[in-house]
């Protein structure tokens, strides 16, 4: 069997007064994760998990910081992308398993949930992911959500003939086609060029 591995990490800081989103799911807590995007510590951790299996880069390099277009985006956007890259290398996903950490919310009573949505957005079975939660003790870091993923993928077809997006880009022109296709078909935003970064980690 050909399998390969990824891991992935992510972490983001509380704000007050932002939304709180966490593994694709809208949590009732009055701080959320301050982030250019929606912040979600979880989706973007097995966004990074998907791309280092197939040796695509990370979700920095498809995600230019500072974009304004994804100021406040869904972060499925991400997720899509990676499990395009892992189509395109001729992989599926065997089984992901994360450990999120954070002082609060509580992720236990939702996590069934999380995990169902989690499945859902990468089109695999419920007993395929496993979210789990801890608290940060020791670390003094309860102003912070960390995640950790890992993801076990096995090859069931050839590569696409087609190139791979992260070949395709060679171009901060051509990353731009590909970021705008991807917003168009995940969230109905009508293309549009923008071409100003800075150096700022957004994502
Ligand atoms: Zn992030």
């Amino acid at each position: 069997m050909d399998t390969r591995i990824g891991f992935g990490y992510d972490s983001h800081v509380f704000k007050p007064g932002v939304p709180l989103h966490i593994g694709g799911l809208k949590l009732d807590h009055p701080e959320g994760l301050a982030g250019h995007s929606d912040g979600d510590v979880l989706l973007h951790a097995i966004t990074d998990a998907l791309l280092g299996a197939v040796a695509a880069g990370d979700i920095g390099s498809f995600f230019p910081p500072g974009d304004p277009r994804w100021k406040d985006a869904d972060s499925a956007i991400f997720l899509n992308l990676a499990m395009e890259e892992l189509h395109h290398a001729g992989y599926r996903i065997i089984n992901i398993d994360t450990t999120l950490i954070l002082a609060a919310p509580k992720i236990g009573p939702i996590s069934e949930e999380m995990r169902a949505r989690v499945a859902d957005l990468l089109d695999v079975e419920m007993d395929q992911v496993s979210i789990k939660a801890k608290t940060p003790e020791g670390l003094n870091l309860d102003h912070v959500a960390q995640c950790h993923a890992v993801v076990l993928i096995e090859r069931v077809s050839e590569p696409d003939d087609l190139k791979s997006m992260s070949d395709v880009i060679e171009s901060q022109r051509q990353l731009e086609d590909v970021v705008e296709d991807l917003l168009s078909s995940v969230h109905g935003v009508p293309k549009k060029r923008v071409s100003v970064y800075d150096t700022e980690d957004i994502t």
